[in-house]
């Protein structure tokens, strides 16, 4: 069966794809292997970099209806209550960058961009169906999948995951379609990435995220939240933030593993192929949050105490691109975490597919073009920010969790440059 441009991958990533491809007036074909959208239990950080380009895709009420507006970001030592340094996200900053920093419950954010994309109407999502090869030829690629042939008419919307693909991928019946182009948008583990660049990597870190989200109300006044509070300990830090308009709080808690961290590991294993909420040994996770909240403020300490159900997530990274060829080769390319896993010390992991989605529609648009050149455009025009972020990312990740000498050096420098830290033009303030 002959397609237009088939997009592997319905996350974040691919879902935007086929939104900015539908606003400049191109069809796309997005393969998705689960049977209904997963995203659960947490929240997701949206610069301006990325709310800027939303906003041009017709988003702006849709997030008005679901995100939170937090007023500032603060940076606290986890075991004081005053702040080191602040970032406000006020007027100025909004007026600085063009759009505002926002916070949403992916849950949300998955429903929105969904439902952005039933409304341009130019994308054949088909779910229940994984992409499980492929061949990149001259005329463009032969892609095989193998589907549960879902009704168009069910909606992928719905909470439930143990409806989520089980079933053995070679027992389901096989289809051939043949693309004028592939985007891998599969997320870390992508198997374009796998096939068609095997030879890249990506390793398992020391790091794990617990996350939980609960309703503000049932907490006690001093923990309600309404800016974005990060809290820095030796080898861990915390972040929280609002969602759902502010009635709820999103705790992200990433920790390295400072016991046995293989056994650690081997307890919330998250295989490559799982969804990422896998739940955790309550004993696994009672001590790890002891020995990383050792030393914590009061509040921390009770905040963890208050939240009831924590999902963990063994953290993955990848080096930096090193070129337009890691992300572009022929007819195929890849997009967000399939193309740039990055730790998510810079909350910019879905910033960077939202990024990669407008610059692949635009490049797309290049009539003049023959499709391996247009992707070529986009390689060209996304490899260098990306391995900037990743490298970015990276850097977070030591300073953050920075112990003793360093971290005294940390805290100097917060207290001291404070608002010129936090602040990333650079980052930000990207066109
Ligand atoms: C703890 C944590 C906190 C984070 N916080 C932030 C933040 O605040 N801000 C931010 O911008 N980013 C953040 N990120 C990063 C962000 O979550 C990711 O970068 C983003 O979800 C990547 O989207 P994606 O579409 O590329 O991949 P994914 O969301 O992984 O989507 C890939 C999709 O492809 C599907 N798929 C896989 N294989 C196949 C196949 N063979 N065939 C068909 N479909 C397939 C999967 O089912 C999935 O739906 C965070 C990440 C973590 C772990």
């Amino acid at each position: 069966m002959r397609q237009g441009m088939v997009i592997a991958g319905a996350g974040m990533g691919g879902l935007s794809a086929s939104i900015a491809m539908g606003l400049e007036g191109h069809s796309s074909t997005v393969l998705e292997r689960r049977d209904v959208f997963a995203e659960l239990g947490a929240g997701i950080q949206l610069g301006p970099n990325s709310t800027r380009i939303l906003h041009q895709w017709g988003l702006s009420e849709a997030l008005k209806t679901y995100a939170a507006w937090p007023e500032q970001i603060e940076v606290f030592r986890f075991d004081q209550t005053s702040s080191l340094a602040k970032l406000d996200l006020g007027v100025n900053f909004k007026d600085r960058y063009g759009a505002p920093y926002v916070t949403i419950h992916r849950a949300d954010f998955q429903a929105l961009l969904y439902k952005r994309m039933l409304a341009i109407g130019q994308t054949d999502l088909r779910m229940g169906s994984s992409l499980v090869d492929l061949k990149n030829q001259n005329d463009g690629v032969d892609i095989e999948i193998r589907t549960r042939a879902l009704s168009p008419a069910q909606s992928p919307l719905g909470s439930d995951t143990t409806q989520r693909a089980k079933t053995d991928l070679d027992a389901l019946p096989m289809m051939q379609l043949h693309a004028s182009a592939l985007i891998g948008a599969d997320g870390v583990s992508s198997e374009v990435r796998r096939l068609e660049w095997p030879h890249r990597r990506i390793h398992a870190t020391p790091h794990l995220a617990y996350r939980a989200t609960v309703p503000q109300k049932l907490l006690p006044l001093k923990l309600r939240q309404s800016g974005v509070r990060v809290f820095l300990g030796p080898q861990m830090h915390c972040v929280q933030y609002p969602i759902r308009c502010g009635e709820w709080l999103n705790i992200v808690a990433l920790m390295e593993a400072p016991f046995d961290a293989e056994h650690a590991m081997n307890e919330v294993q998250a295989p490559l192929q799982q969804a990422w909420t896998e739940k955790v040994s309550l004993d696994v996770m009672r001590e790890h949050f002891r020995l990383a909240l050792k030393g914590a403020s009061s509040d921390l300490q009770e905040l963890f105490k208050a939240v009831g159900e924590w999902s963990a997530w063994r953290l993955f990274d990848a080096n930096p691109l090193t070129g337009a060829h890691q992300m572009v080769q022929g007819r195929v390319a890849l997009l967000g975490d399939a193309a740039h896993p990055m730790l998510p010390f810079l909350a910019q992991g879905a910033g960077m597919s939202i990024e990669d989605a407008d610059r692949l529609a635009k490049a797309w648009s290049h009539q003049d073009l023959s499709p391996g050149q247009r992707l070529q455009t986009y390689g060209n025009a996304r490899w260098l920010r990306n391995a900037r972020v990743q490298k970015r990312a990276r850097t977070n990740a030591s300073i953050f969790h920075a112990s003793g000498v360093m971290a005294g050096i940390r805290d100097l420098g917060l207290a001291v440059l404070g608002e010129r830290l936090l602040d990333m033009p650079w980052l930000y303030g990207h066109r």
